[in-house]
């Protein structure tokens, strides 16, 4: 009896965990030397020419990033129901509202080319997220935003390292791009994230409000030779700086993104070959010359499976194997439907996928033998039918 699979594990290895002990040796444990390393790194993997602020979860750099673009009470920011909550719910902590437009029918997407008929004066930002690492229509989105001038703040939670048209995401002309180390993500630092941009003001501003709203850099006050008692308050901030001991971490899981992403690509194509003649849609792919990070590998059950998605996912189960559901669209979650009185009809898209879609493990500690057994248990639970 083999042991049970489970959906989604981190890849942790001697490296992170020597620059762990390295800095609890050291004595700095809150954010220090080894987060500005990460930052400074994290801006070089994406070529320069960005700052990158490390915040201690995806979350919270989305927060900070509406925050800096200045959106407030009333204002409206358009994303989708497609996503984890999180891309919605730090609109509603700045007393604004989300719009959420429907998916793309081929990729789990926003379908970019209706967000401009969503579009108020009220409207200041859109928020797409990259499902599963495989890029929004990012040209029509920001044709929109500009044409409005309505800010674009990119959720890239599962986006590293995506390309689209060749760029990386992060290196796109958008304000802001966010991205998560929590511990299922391609790469993972337990809880972590990190904002990226290039505009100088508001990354003042996210670095200030992720610390208390103290006017002075974290760094400055941290790393200074000189006596650094002295701090001014101008703003009443939040507590969303990442630690040295996860940046420890987040510095060597950088190093291999590529190496991790080699991975994740060969288990990508392992599937595909291997169902592609059962009762399934798989997942839509990157455009020629781009990358889907594939952090995620949603198959669609079809009426040819003569079953349904909670059936697989429970026998999957019976097998060993831990399966997910990629997304619970937002619509059906009873806060955001009760509050924004949203009917499934809206989303027909979104809805529709929703009843038929199984997150498969895909993550780099898979083993050949691990790779197989989903495949075989995928085989023969459809089989059945
Ligand atoms: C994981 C995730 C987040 C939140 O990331 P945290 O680092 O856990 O806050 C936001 N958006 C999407 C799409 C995610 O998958």
């Amino acid at each position: 009896m083999s042991t049970f699979l489970p959906f989604a594990l981190p890849d942790i290895g001697e490296d992170e965990i020597n620059e762990v002990v390295n800095s609890l040796r050291s004595g700095w444990l809150t954010t220090g030397p080894k987060t500005k390393q990460f930052e400074e790194d994290f801006a070089d993997f994406l070529g320069g020419n960005v700052e990158a602020i490390a915040v201690n979860s995806a979350t919270a750099g989305l927060h900070l990033a509406l925050e800096a673009i200045g959106i407030g009470p009333g204002d409206e920011v358009i994303t989708t129901p497609y996503t984890f909550t999180s891309t919605a719910e730090v609109i509603r902590y700045l007393g604004a509202h989300p719009v959420f437009v429907d998916i793309d029918q081929n990729t789990f997407n926003i379908d970019a080319s209706k967000v401009e008929s969503y579009v108020t004066e009220r409207t200041k930002a859109i928020i797409p997220v990259h499902v599963g690492g495989l890029a929004c229509d990012m040209d029509k989105i920001l044709a929109v935003a500009k044409k409005h001038n309505i800010k674009v703040v990119e959720d890239a939670a599962h986006a590293l390292p995506t390309k689209y048209k060749g760029k990386l995401i992060g290196t796109l002309d958008s304000d802001i791009t966010v991205y998560s180390f929590y511990a299922t993500k391609t790469i993972a630092t337990g809880e972590g994230g990190m904002i990226v941009t290039r505009n100088k003001d508001i990354a003042k501003r996210c670095r200030v409000m992720r610390l208390h709203g103290i006017s002075r850099d974290v760094f400055d006050r941290y790393t200074s030779t000189k006596p650094a008692w002295h701090y001014q308050i101008i703003a009443p901030g939040f507590k969303y700086n990442l630690t040295d001991v996860a940046s420890s971490i987040g510095i060597h899981q950088l190093k291999k993104a590529w190496a991790f992403h080699k991975k994740r690509q060969e288990i990508a194509n392992r599937y595909d070959d291997a169902f592609k003649d059962l009762p399934v849609i798989l997942p839509p792919h990157a455009n020629e010359g781009d990358v889907h990070s594939w952090h995620l590998y949603v198959i669609r059950l079809t009426d040819g499976a003569k079953m349904e998605r909670n059936d697989f996912i429970q026998k999957m189960a019976d097998k060993g194997i831990g399966c997910s559901v990629h997304y619970i669209p937002l619509h059906m979650h009873p806060y955001w439907r009760d509050t924004y009185k949203l009917q499934p009809e809206q989303f027909p898209n979104a809805t529709e996928k929703y009843n038929d879609i199984v997150s498969l493990p895909i993550y780099t500690k898979m083993t050949d033998e691990d790779i197989e057994r989903v495949i075989k248990a995928v085989k023969e639970v459809l089989a059945g039918c």
